[in-house]
């Protein structure tokens, strides 16, 4: 089969397609035929070795891989030949420990994420996942839109919900609400009953996002502090919950923009740079802070069931053959891209 391999990383140049042997169902494995692939900041990581915890290359990138059943391992119950599948980011977890035992797989101490760990990712025709890491997709969600369940849309309901638990009457602000994750961000935030605040330097965005339900859009140019706008709308008080896609770039503006006891969920902090901090500048406002690196079958599940009923849009604008891996890595880095972009490794 054809597939994307990188040897090590580098620039978008690294990416080969190389002929590799189909992979073969071992008994707990289910072998999809790849529809479609998110392409994730992730994967640009991944590649470009900023990544490095949890990485075996050479790899096939891809972990947002949505496909349709072509092999069953013995063992596999759930799934059969012919059903439409979308994978939770792993390829492997132990199954067994407290963490997967308590819908928490995704901190499992054995689990492999597909894309960073050897030759078992979605920029190829076939991959092989066990079953514990796949969710049946309904008949009216379409694979490009299952493929980012997982990661671009289930990360940020384990953020809002799981996490963050924002709730009606409470305020939010979404930060890089113009990217992959934000435009989910504020359609999920939206349906708690949240006010609704979205942060973007793209002017170019601000209509989007606000027909994503955003009540405010905060608009400003790179590197200004946007919190005058927020404390603004929010009568001087700042957010309740700050659901922070961007990270380092807008540390100092988010923390002034976060309130009272407020609850800051980490979920873009990708960069590798370090940030001047004071603790007690959040410990004196009562204010937390919270991870969210990733998603359970269970969320995946979720996000399925949401968009089978039409409550949440996924939002893809472009596909790409693998023999275009570079340009889709190039418009994710540039941050030009509006929403998602997938791979479709079977045309
Ligand atoms: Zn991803
Ligand atoms: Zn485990």
């Amino acid at each position: 089969m054809k597939a994307i391999v990188v040897h090590q990383p580098g620039r978008t140049d690294v990416m080969k397609i190389e002929s590799v042997a189909e992979p073969l169902a071992g008994p707990k494995d289910v072998v999809l035929k790849v529809g479609a692939c998110g392409v994730c900041f992730h994967d640009v990581l991944t590649r470009n070795g900023t990544l490095r915890a949890g990485i075996k290359m050479p790899c096939i990138l891809g972990h947002e891989i949505a496909g349709t059943v072509v092999d069953v391992g013995r063992d596999v119950r759930q799934f059969k030949v012919g059903d439409r599948v979308a994978s939770a980011q792993r390829y492997h977890i132990c199954g067994a420990c407290n963490f997967c035992r308590t819908g928490r797989e995704s901190q499992c101490a054995e689990r492999k994420f597909l894309g960073d760990y050897g030759l078992v990712g979605g920029y190829a025709e076939y991959v092989a996942i066990e079953d514990d890491n796949l969710a049946l997709i309904p008949d009216n969600v379409a694979l490009d839109g299952a493929a980012i369940a997982a990661c671009a849309i289930g990360t940020i309901l384990n953020g809002i919900r799981d996490v963050g638990k924002l709730q009606v009457g409470e305020s939010t602000l979404i930060t890089g609400a113009g990217g992959g994750l934000g435009l989910h961000a504020v359609q999920l935030a939206r349906q708690t009953g949240a006010y609704v605040i979205a942060q973007t330097t793209s002017p170019d965005k601000v209509e989007l996002v606000r027909s994503m339900g955003a009540h405010e859009v905060v608009l400003h140019a790179r590197g200004d502090d946007f919190s005058a706008q927020v404390k603004k709308l929010t009568d001087g008080k700042g957010v309740d919950v700050l659901i922070d896609n961007v990270g380092t770039p807008l540390f100092d503006a988010m923390r002034k923009s976060l309130g009272q006891s407020g609850r800051w969920i980490m979920i873009g902090q990708l960069t590798g740079e370090f940030v001047p901090f004071n603790p007690a500048q959040l410990f004196l406002k009562n204010q937390s802070m919270y991870s969210v690196m990733s998603t359970s079958r269970r969320q995946l599940e979720d996000v399925l069931t949401l968009m089978k009923r039409g409550q949440i849009k996924p939002v893809i604008t472009a596909s790409f053959p693998l023999e275009e891996a570079a340009k889709a890595h190039e418009l994710v880095e540039s941050g030009k891209a509006v929403g998602r972009i997938v791979m479709r490794p079977n045309g």
